[in-house]
């Protein structure tokens, strides 16, 4: 009998938007929106127009990240994306009181991200990215098969338990013929301000040797750092707050990688 056939990633695309672009991870915790932010930030930083797309409904992190709390105006049928940092954005953490979207089922999540994508005046952009919820469930392989996604970038800590949460990621996008543009891995290591020891509190190369296993490409690695950290809860990522820093270079490589 004949293989069936894949399911491609045929979904909906957004009018005026170029790519769209999932940043996933298997499970949460990892620094998935993290990423997204300073990603999106660093695609800013080279002169592209760039929305920021907040799905992660089991604990949006947006609105802290970059200090938005406002409710987005509507126009009409649309509403309007916020903004911060030469970036449009939009959250489900604007929609929702907190902690009232964690108990959604897929189909509430399936819609809601539809409304993000078709009810909000993204405008021109070259690319929208979009902060998954964590997880390769339903919920995720369905936005991956409705949206039509230019590809996924993968967040993974180094250590184990959650490279194989990565690898249900990356298998969840083949499976919907989205592009893995390639594996980031976050929390890589930690280097003491003070005295320059390097610790490496996951291990470390899991994520890279995963990606050469996958045949998929190493995007760069991103220490755990306390500037990363605090820069995000004060509402300024680093590569907003510090453009100059090691850190912002290293997500900049990784943008330049995608
Ligand atoms: P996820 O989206 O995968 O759940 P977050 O991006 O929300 O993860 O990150 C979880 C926590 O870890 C947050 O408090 C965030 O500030 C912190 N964090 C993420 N990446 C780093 C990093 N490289 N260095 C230090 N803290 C980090």
């Amino acid at each position: 009998a004949a293989p069936a056939p894949r399911q491609a990633s045929g979904g909906a695309g957004v009018p005026g938007v170029r790519h769209i672009i999932a940043v996933a991870s298997g499970k949460g915790g990892v620094g998935k929106s993290t990423t997204a932010a300073n990603l999106a930030l660093a695609f800013r930083a080279q002169g592209l127009r760039v929305g920021l797309m907040d799905a992660d409904v089991y604990g949006p992190s947006v609105p802290t990240l970059f200090g938005l709390h406002e409710k987005p105006e509507v126009e009409g049928k649309m509403m309007k994306p916020l903004e911060a940092h030469g970036l449009k954005i939009m959250s489900i953490g604007f929609l929702v009181e907190a902690g009232t979207a964690m108990i959604w089922r897929g189909p509430m999540v399936m819609s809601a991200l539809t409304q993000m994508l078709t009810e909000v005046s993204w405008g021109e952009l070259d690319v929208l990215v979009v902060d998954m919820p964590p997880g390769t469930g339903d919920a995720q392989l369905t936005m991956a098969q409705r949206v039509k996604l230019s590809g996924a970038v993968i967040v993974s800590t180094p250590q184990d338990l959650a490279l194989a949460d990565a690898r249900r990621g990356v298998a969840m996008f083949e499976r919907v013929d989205v592009p893995i543009l390639g594996i980031v891995e976050n929390m890589s290591y930690y280097c003491c301000p003070n005295c320059g020891h390097r610790a490496e509190l996951f291990g470390h190369g899991g994520a890279r040797a995963e990606a050469e296993r996958m045949k998929t490409p190493f995007l760069g690695e991103i220490p755990l750092s306390l500037e990363i950290r605090t820069t995000s809860d004060a509402g300024a990522p680093i590569v907003a707050k510090d453009p100059g820093s090691e850190h912002s270079k290293a997500y900049g490589r990784i943008a330049a990688a995608v």
